[in-house]
């Protein structure tokens, strides 16, 4: 570290002066944004973090089995990459020793403030500042704000009739009671999601009985997982550009994945028959093969990724209820066909509260707008980073940024470019405001409107990527290569610039190390 890296730290910064840049969230996508930040020359970071450690999602979830389903050497950062992984798909305790490790290797840690969850943050025009005020009463005032909140960070436990009145265990797949021991217990699963496939298996090896509560089947392909050998660790350590083809050859495989999953087409047709011959193939008795034979096109909803989730389900001690829950009772869940299924404990793999027209807390820019307000119709930016109103303040995973087919840290990285890019052209050109011209921002709205349409999430089936009059504001409608050549530069033609004099603010450009 250089001693203008150094200089800038949380704990030496002075406090009433504006931080060249807040970030809220301390996951995947805040840490990538700091690091980049700092990459380019901007070190006078503070990070937010509601938490009492770093890794978002990947702290959150530590149910049983908790994995990703991208293969490890495309779910890292290209410009962190991990000769070390134990497996081709890693599990989330390593993922989140990974992100431990990038806030070592980048020395970010005394630039985040744990326990700090924000409840607003306020643009100042005059000064061309946001200010967060936080849950704990204090401010951070900073010339640009990153939102890295992340779209997975708020379980979702479904109002169900009759859930008050059940007196059983319950647990939320993203907050797992690690006090809880499933040995010899009625368990109940709701929830046959990417976590509930990766609970199950888990629960039916410990567990007396487990009844999973399928409301949609999921299109299932199996996962090609195994420990990688100490010879390959050792050769990507060796040779860094073999371990980066690797990545390659892993991104451009999910790369062609998108033909069927995010357009329906002849692809998504094989892809149907190749995922029913692997049913086929694991499940014997013809009425479970019929019971979990999604009735959507393949990538509609997520595929799910499993091998062991179809063997769980037709072990001795496992049931598939496809009966609609009626209501949750005082011992159980009584469901449709009036049957009362007793249950020491119910897990919820129910997902999370996706924003979808609203943002994860007020937020007030231009003339004190909402970003509420302006997203109550479905939420919407421009390149998914930036939105008209509310100058100076970047998203990362914002509207259409998801990946149907890729590592989300692809699209990640291009977001984080565009946002490091225009903070430096704030930072350095010492603009009071850079704002997303609303023209382009409609424009943009217009053309991923056209291409939605015709995506296969747009298909018919009832999923968490659409709000609830079906408007997609989740989904990027392309290739990564197509997020990433869109995404990653800043055309300054698209903005609106506001110059101010240095001493209006009374500080000096942060150019970090770079002068
Ligand atoms: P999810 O995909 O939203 O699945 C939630 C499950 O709960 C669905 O099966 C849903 O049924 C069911 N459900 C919700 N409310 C219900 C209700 N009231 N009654 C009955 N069933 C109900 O949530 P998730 O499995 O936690 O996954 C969320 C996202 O997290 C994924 O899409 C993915 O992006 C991410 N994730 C990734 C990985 C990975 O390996 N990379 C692993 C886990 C999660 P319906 O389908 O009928 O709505």
């Amino acid at each position: 570290m250089t001693q203008s890296d150094d200089r800038d730290t949380a704990a030496e910064r002075d406090p009433t002066r504006p931080a060249a840049v807040l970030i809220v969230g301390a996951g995947f996508a805040g840490l990538g944004t700091a690091i980049r930040l700092r990459q380019a020359g901007i070190t006078d970071i503070v990070i937010l973090e509601r938490g009492r450690e770093v890794g978002g999602t990947w702290r959150d979830n530590t149910y049983p089995g908790a994995a990703c389903d991208v293969p490890s050497l495309l779910y890292s950062f290209s410009f962190a990459q991990n000769s070390d992984w134990s497996h081709t798909y890693s599990g989330s305790a390593e993922i989140l020793d990974y992100i431990h490790g990038l806030v070592d290797r980048f020395q970010l840690g005394s630039q985040i403030q744990f326990d700090t969850e924000v409840s607003s943050l306020v643009w100042n025009a005059e000064e061309g500042t946001w200010t967060a005020h936080t849950r704990c009463g204090h401010t951070v005032t900073a010339r640009a704000a990153v939102m890295a909140a992340g779209p997975l960070s708020n379980a979702s436990l479904p109002d169900m009739p009759g859930r008050d009145t059940y007196t059983g265990t319950t647990i939320h797949s993203a907050r797992w009671d690690h006090t809880f021991d499933p040995t010899g217990q009625r368990i109940g699963v709701i929830g046959t999601g990417a976590s509930g496939v990766q609970i199950i298996p888990q629960l039916v090896d410990q567990a007396a009985q487990v009844k999973v509560f399928q409301r949609t089947p999921g299109w299932v392909i199996p996962r090609l997982d195994r420990q990688r050998s100490e010879a390959s660790k050792t050769l990507f350590r060796a040779a860094p550009s073999l371990q980066n083809l690797a990545r390659q050859a892993w991104f451009w495989a999910h790369e062609v994945f998108a033909l069927g999953v995010v357009w329906t087409s002849l692809a998504t047709t094989v892809l149907e028959r190749l995922a029913g011959a692997y049913r086929r193939r694991q499940v014997h008795d013809s009425w479970l093969r019929r019971q979990l034979t999604p009735d959507y096109r393949a990538g509609c909803k997520r595929i799910l990724v499993s091998s062991d989730y179809y063997p769980a389900l037709q072990r001795d001690n496992c049931k598939l209820i496809t009966w609609p829950i009626a209501t949750l009772s005082p011992r159980g869940i009584r469901t449709a066909d009036g049957i009362e299924h007793e249950l020491d404990a119910i897990v919820f793999a129910t997902g999370f509260d996706v924003c979808k027209t609203s943002a994860p807390f007020p937020v007030h820019g231009v003339d004190g707008a909402s970003l509420d307000d302006a997203w109550a119709e479905g939420a919407h930016a421009y390149r998914s980073v930036t939105t008209a109103g509310f100058p100076n303040l970047f998203l990362t995973f914002g509207p259409n940024s998801g990946p149907g087919h890729n590592s989300a840290l692809v699209y990640m990285e291009s977001q984080i470019a565009h946002i490091t890019e225009a903070i430096r052209v704030i930072v350095e050109d010492d603009l009071r405001a850079l704002e997303v011209r609303r023209d382009r921002e409609q424009d943009h709205n217009r053309w991923l409107a056209r291409r939605l349409a015709r995506t296969t999430w747009n298909s018919g089936c009832h999923s968490w990527y659409l709000t609830a009059d079906g408007r997609n504001t989740t989904m990027y409608p392309g290739f990564a290569t197509q997020f990433a050549k869109h995404t990653a530069p800043v055309d300054l033609a698209d903005y609106q610039i506001q110059q101010r004099s240095v001493s209006s603010l009374g500080v000096q450009p942060d150019l970090g190390g770079r002068l």
